[in-house]
């Protein structure tokens, strides 16, 4: 089968690669319908992850299901699943204790054996671990888009929400409005939040912050008196970080009101510092972690419902031999591209 394959950091090219097969009772092989390229995949191409090349690139998917192993229960060929970027057994200690991000027999899909040696979804078939535990349905009113958007950006735009303490009536900050950004501010809106405020320099990224459920928006450096004024000077209940980056953090901690909470999505590189003083005498909970993949079921509902809805974030759509030229483009300031959906 083909696949879009890491050769040499920086290099993607799409190549013949083994088909996947079942190695345990619990295995799915799906046909992947529709897959994406994420900031994450991009910091792997460029080295930043550890530099390992020689692998199948990806983790976001939609599938058929075209074979299941015997001890595979719940699915069965022919059904649409999404899965989790990370999978997670659902048996070993840290899951048991409900901490899926760190599973024992975890990884992410299409990250290399430093991640677990799983496949990735940028290729035409893929072998799903753990399916029944780890797939979620898609019902058949939810389009591949909307699916799509569930299987990583949309799961982790939440977890930022959530851990936020985004909720009804609670104002929320969401700083750089990229596809994780703009789900932070889409399942807060989900979740009842009363203000949300998009913080994020590119105009169209604003106005697409809107469409997903922002009540205010600025493109300021320096939105502090925005956010004052959109908050009658008491500042945000919670922010979210969504770039990783030195100046949009302090943004962030600044915009928080006393017992603010703050959760971190974005992976920059430049180390953060604060003033320890004025945010305690403030007093923030901060959160930074991995996306929760536990709420993809949820989400799916919301979407089956007609209460969410993560498709406007696919703006182009390509086919698998596109995807080398994709990854170039993506790595070009101002490409314009909020998500591309890839059709192998
Ligand atoms: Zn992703
Ligand atoms: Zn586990």
């Amino acid at each position: 089968m083909r696949a879009a394959y890491l050769e040499a950091v920086g290099r993607v090219a799409i190549r013949e690669v083994d088909e996947p097969r079942i190695e345990a009772a619990t295995d799915a092989i799906v046909d992947i319908v529709a897959t994406s390229i994420c900031g994450s995949d991009l910091h792997i191409v460029l080295g930043h992850l550890g530099g390992e090349i020689g692998f199948t690139l990806g983790h976001e998917y939609v599938g058929v299901i075209r074979e299941v192993g015997p001890a595979v229960r719940e699915f069965a060929v022919g059904d649409r699943v999404v899965g989790p970027p990370a999978p997670w057994c659902g048996v070993c200690a840290r899951c048991r204790r409900g901490d899926a991000a760190h599973c024992e027999r975890g990884g992410v899909l299409g990250s290399g054996t430093a991640f677990g040696g799983f496949g990735g979804t940028q290729a035409e078939r893929m072998r799903v671990p753990y399916a029944d535990r780890d797939l979620v349905r898609v019902p058949e009113q939810v389009g591949d888009a909307s699916a799509l958007g569930v299987a990583d950006a949309f799961m982790t735009g939440a977890t930022g929400a959530r851990n936020a303490g985004a909720g009804p009536g609670r104002s929320l900050a969401v700083f750089c409005c990229g596809p994780i950004g703009l789900m932070a501010i889409h399942a807060a809106a989900a979740r009842g939040a009363r203000r949300i405020i998009a913080v994020d320099p590119v105009a169209e990224r604003r106005q697409l912050a809107l469409a997903l459920g922002a009540s205010h928006e600025t493109g300021d450096a320096d939105p502090r008196a925005f956010i004052a004024e959109a908050t009658g000077g008491r500042g945000v209940d919670g922010a979210v970080e969504a770039v990783g980056l030195p100046s949009t953090f302090a943004a962030a901690l600044d915009a928080l009101g006393p017992n603010g909470e703050l959760a971190v999505l974005g992976i920059g590189g430049e180390p953060f510092s604060f003033a320890a003083g004025p945010t305690l005498l403030k007093t923030v909970r901060m959160w930074i972690g991995l996306g929760d993949v536990t709420l993809q079921e949820g989400l799916m509902a919301l979407i089956a419902d007609g209460l969410a809805d993560p498709a406007p974030l696919f703006d182009l759509e390509v086919g698998l031999d596109e995807v080398p030229a994709l990854y170039e483009r993506l790595q070009t300031p101002g490409h314009g591209i909020t998500k591309a959906l890839i059709r192998p």
